[in-house]
């Protein structure tokens, strides 16, 4: 039927998979820890699952995916950008968001591309760091920091973090979330394209059978129930 082929959602990464992943995971007897604690830990390579969440944009639909882990009891990561344009980490929305989620337990930590915003503007890049951790930390306790660079890849701020690290641990930072310990300890499970939006190595519902660590990293803006426009009903 024409009209039953309109009907259906060609959407894989719904908000009801991403309650199906955890829900697996947790069956399977992993322990979800946020980044900053499984740095604590050690990095254990089997029985951890770490959320992560990369705010790029459209900030109003990650808490779709905050509901289904509060609802699970488990606790997530999430990356926010200071110098993003497309969004305003202090807009009342998206601040009053991440600090209720750090009140409930979960990780706040800068997300940033430093080097591409110092590039443009003929700034020194670790100023702007420091200008975006004191800002963020003047908010929330953030431990971590995780580069973000766009699909073009024009601008990657992680050479430089890895060649600065010394330097940049004194700014305040605990950790980076590319840091060689963490990607040797689990298995790094994120979207990508091929050409549409898809995992890009693995599907976590096949790794989770392995019960070795994993290490998950989404956009919220790829997840929703039906459809990218919802947001709008
Ligand atoms: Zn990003």
């Amino acid at each position: 039927m024409i009209q039953g082929f309109y009907m259906q959602s060609n959407n894989r990464f719904t908000i009801k998979y991403y309650d199906e992943i955890i829900k697996k995971a947790k069956s399977n007897d992993y322990v979800f820890v946020t980044v900053h604690e499984y740095f604590d830990l050690g990095c254990p390579t089997t029985g951890y699952f770490i959320l992560r969440h990369d705010l790029d944009k459209h900030p109003q639909t990650l808490q779709k995916q905050l509901d289904v882990e509060i609802s699970n009891g488990v606790r997530s990561t999430i990356y926010a950008r200071v110098t993003a344009n497309d969004y305003n980490v202090l807009s009342y929305p998206v601040l009053k968001m991440l600090r209720s989620a750090e009140d409930d337990g979960f990780e706040i930590g800068l997300h940033t591309n430093f080097v591409e915003y110092a590039t443009i503007n003929s700034l020194d890049p670790m100023k702007v760091l420091s200008m975006e951790n004191e800002l963020l930390s003047s908010f929330f306790d953030v431990r971590g920091l995780a580069p973000h660079r766009d699909l073009n890849y024009a601008y990657n701020s992680l050479p430089f973090i890895k060649r600065n690290w010394n330097q940049i641990k004194t700014i305040g930072f605990d950790y980076e979330a590319y840091d060689d310990q963490i990607f040797s300890s689990c298995v790094y499970v994120n979207e990508g394209f091929n050409p549409h939006l898809c995992w890009r190595n693995n599907a976590p519902e096949d790794v989770i059978e392995t019960g070795v660590s994993i290490y998950m990293m989404t956009h919220n803006h790829w997840w929703y129930d039906e459809n990218p426009f919802e947001e709008w009903r």
